[in-house]
């Protein structure tokens, strides 16, 4: 379970480790291998010959230049994802089964280098290296592993259908899917993509974030080791109005799966409306809910909306970044709720005991200072944080407010940094309506010992996943999604495979004896 591993005992991090003594773990800067687009399982300068730097976000140094993919490059990579994709090809020959197999054969890869991959992610996106070893690496060897089970079990059905016809539906691969990815899981969000789609046999074209490139090209490399056929995956580094925007207007891509904020959702769905009306799947942004009821359990109560919130920097999509109190017991979680937050160990990512390692760039840090200041402007009660920690990095303290009012900025705008709101209310109706009335739909939280009440919520909230007494438990068996300006479509599970395969109905007439 995400939540586990993500917050495992750094001494247990250490036995895992094989490392009884260790407090810290090396930063692999001498060791960082991949530095190119691949494209046809080689490694390609861009077409312009450009390069941007990639940053070490707990100093603000840069760690490597990478290549910077344009439209140019786009095009080389969906022709080459078009050829592997050709009927015939050794991709589209290929059993099910084997295509598992790959995927399977990539787990292990994966899991083979897995302290290597956990360290380059921690160096490239600044969380713990206790979160990138046990939640982020280990969450996707079991992303890859599902699905590689699911490569030959996503079959059609026999539909008895009226006349004397026999009828049977295939699910077939929907082609060259172009997938966008974000930073804020650069190995997990990756994994969530490329599994689905490579277990029903489609071909990819893959921009992962430019702030965080570097170990998706490892896996790039991995990926080639386990034998996938070239052109299978592409994997491209750059920006997102040059390459980003040149998959989403590309002719010859057939779906784009993307994950990022509404804002660019947006523009991608049009980006499908002005060219082929290629099928868009869209994981977006949040503004989720976490209400604690009266009888909650409140220790529990405390303990999972703070970390509903600063879990991985309030960097996720589905942060509980609306925490409701009920009025009787207000008081008593928001003194707990500071302490836990004051209590919270900020500092050096490399660190095995470090809980909260600095923002994802120079922008994002100022973005969420300046939620802040216009909490503070707006009359919310800054109780504790509210600052940057330290005097290198993107480190901002772990922040909370109390007494805010719906109508405030952050109590709207997703912050996506470590910003907790707290809100008071006073009925069961009201908090649901106020719980419903944002344009997200992306999550929610209900803390409650009553079952009929949280049953009353479950129904009641429009969201795509509702967690009672804990949150933020995402796996890769469960259908992850939004509903509202959250998005459109499901990943992981059963659910998630539905976008990558089109439904091919065949109507066979059965010749009668007198006809
Ligand atoms: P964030 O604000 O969290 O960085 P974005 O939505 O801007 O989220 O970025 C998520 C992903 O979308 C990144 O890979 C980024 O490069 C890409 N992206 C940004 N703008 C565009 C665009 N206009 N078209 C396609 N992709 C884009």
């Amino acid at each position: 379970m995400l939540r586990f591993q993500a917050h495992c005992h750094a001494s247990a991090l250490r036995n895992l480790l094989s490392y009884s003594t260790v407090t810290k773990v090396e930063k692999p800067l001498e060791k960082v291998y991949y530095t190119k687009l691949f494209i046809n399982n080689e490694w390609h300068n861009a077409v312009s010959g450009k390069t941007f730097p990639t940053v070490d976000p707990s100093t603000g140094t840069i760690i490597t230049q990478v290549a910077e993919a344009d439209k140019a490059d786009v095009d080389l990579a969906v022709e080459t994802a078009k050829r592997a994709f050709k009927l015939g090809s050794p991709w589209r020959c290929m059993d099910a089964s084997q295509r598992g197999q790959l995927l399977s054969r990539l787990a292990d890869l994966i899991e083979r280098d897995r302290v290597y991959l956990a360290s380059l992610e921690t160096l490239d996106n600044g969380k713990p290296f206790s979160t990138s070893y046990n939640m982020d690496v280990g969450e996707t060897i079991k992303v890859y592993r599902y699905f590689a089970g699911f490569a030959d079990k996503w079959h059609g059905k026999t539909i008895p259908m009226d006349g004397n016809y026999f009828c049977y539906t295939r699910h077939e691969p929907v082609g060259v899917c172009g997938q966008i990815i974000p930073w804020n899981f650069p190995l997990v969000m990756q994994s969530w993509k490329l599994a689905p789609a490579l277990a029903t046999g489609n071909t990819v074209v893959m921009k992962v974030a430019e702030q965080t490139p570097l170990s998706a090209l490892y896996i790039a490399s991995l990926i080639k080791e386990a034998g996938f056929p070239p052109g299978v995956v592409n994997i491209l580094t750059g920006y997102g109005p040059t390459a980003g925007a040149a998959i989403t207007r590309h002719m010859d891509v057939d779906k784009v799966a993307f994950t990022g904020s509404t804002r660019v959702g947006r523009l991608i769905q049009q980006a499908s409306g002005e060219s082929n009306l290629k099928r868009v799947t869209l994981e977006l942004g949040g503004k989720s809910p976490c209400i604690v009821l009266e009888d909650a359990d409140l220790d529990q109560a405390v303990k999972q909306c703070h970390e509903a919130l600063f879990f991985n920097m309030g960097q996720c999509c589905s942060a509980g970044s609306r925490t409701y109190v009920a009025e009787s017991i207000y008081n008593e979680f928001l003194e707990r709720t500071v302490e836990k937050a004051k209590a919270r160990r900020v500092g050096d990512p490399f660190h095995l005991e470090t809980e909260h390692g600095p923002q994802i760039d120079q922008k994002h840090f100022n973005n969420i200072l300046d939620h802040i200041q216009s909490g503070k402007k707006e009359g919310a009660k800054l109780m504790c944080g509210g600052e940057r920690y330290g005097d290198e990095g993107f480190f901002i303290k772990p922040t909370v407010f109390a007494d805010v009012q719906d109508n405030m900025r952050i109590a709207k705008e997703e912050i996506f940094g470590p910003v907790q709101s707290v809100f008071k209310f006073r009925k069961i109706e009201e908090v649901i309506e106020r719980a419903n009335n944002s344009k997200y739909g992306l999550a929610a939280g209900i803390f409650t010992r009553d079952l009929d009440k949280a049953m009353q919520f479950t129904q009641a909230l429009q969201v795509g996943s509702v967690w009672v007494n804990t949150y933020n438990i995402v796996g890769c068996q469960t259908p992850f999604g939004g509903y509202k300006e959250s998005g459109n479509g499901r990943e992981l599970g059963e659910d998630g495979l539905k976008a990558y395969t089109e439904v091919k109905c065949v109507r066979i007439k059965i010749p009668q004896k007198n006809s």
